[in-house]
């Protein structure tokens, strides 16, 4: 296995970073994660964008152009020979001695690695994915896309404790976000919901590529936040991230969704997000 640090590509045993890089120690960095379908990076640009702005909003400079980064994804992803799966990328303040502002004239540490995944035959994609909901224990800067993760720590370890796939963070009554993921429910009447952007959640790539597709399939879209409750009460609902594509849910906290089956408009937006992946060049 082949991993890229600070410039180099290594084998895996190899690779190593010091004990006072502050991502280590403050989890002071920033990550983004690109889908691999067919050897294929799938919606990179829009990650990349967003890896970008992550940084910008913490004040790291940026190593590379998107041109770089894309060369050395395509890279890593050839040495490690990957079909399905996915490209993490981090990028943290660098190492310093321990001290919590800025320190100056560090270079970002730079960490990239893929790991195999199944991405289009997905038993999970068949069965669908059960959810429980939990409190959503967050800082106020959810936009941005930081390595700083243990409330989703704890809220995955409590899904995974309960047996499901996802837990479902909710703040004052309403879903803020999946753990790792973005939520939707779809109404009765057909419409698309999925929470509007802000510092409250972070802004899916593959939400907004979806809602993209649901336009051009003339489904309505609507982005309003919604309540546990409603989301029981929902005919279908789905999450979407980069390496789960379009998920359908189930059941929450238990109860079943529609009839507990993967609905239509569901299984419909995977299939269209599959060809989007199939339509994509190389
Ligand atoms: N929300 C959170 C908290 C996430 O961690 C992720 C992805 O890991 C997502 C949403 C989905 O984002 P994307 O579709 O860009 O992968």
């Amino acid at each position: 296995r082949i991993v890229f640090v600070n410039g180099s590509f290594v084998p895996y045993e190899e690779a190593s970073i010091p004990i006072m890089d502050r991502g280590f120690l403050f989890a002071d960095g920033i990550y983004e994660v690109s889908a691999v379908i067919d050897g294929k990076l799938i919606d990179n640009e829009a990650h990349l964008a967003r890896l970008e702005r992550s940084l910008g909003e913490i004040s790291i400079k940026n190593p590379y152009t998107t041109a770089q980064w894309i060369e050395l994804e395509k890279e890593l992803i050839k040495r490690n020979n990957v079909r399905e799966g996915l490209v993490y990328m981090q990028v943290t303040r660098g190492v310093a001695e321990r001290d919590f502002a800025f320190p100056k004239g560090v270079e970002p540490t730079v960490v990239m690695f893929t790991q195999e995944k199944a991405m289009r035959a997905s038993s999970a994609a068949e069965a669908g994915a059960a959810v429980i909901t939990v409190e959503d224990l967050r800082w106020k800067r959810r936009d941005i896309k930081s390595v700083a993760l243990l409330a989703q720590v704890l809220a995955k370890q409590a899904a995974a404790e309960a047996g499901v796939a996802e837990a479902w963070m909710v703040e004052d009554g309403k879903v803020t976000e999946g753990g790792s993921s973005t939520s939707f429910i779809i109404t009765r009447d057909g419409t698309i919901v999925t929470r509007q952007l802000s510092n409250a959640l972070l802004p899916g790539i593959t939400r907004k590529t979806v809602m993209r597709l649901a336009e051009e399939a003339q489904l309505r879209v609507e982005e309003r936040a919604f309540s546990v409750e409603e989301a029981k009460a929902a005919a279908e609902a789905f999450l979407t991230s980069a390496t789960s594509l379009v998920m359908p849910v189930v059941t929450i906290d238990g109860h079943p969704v529609g009839d507990g089956k993967p609905g239509p408009l569901v299984k419909r937006l995977r299939e269209l997000y599959l060809a989007m992946a199939d339509a994509t060049p190389a």
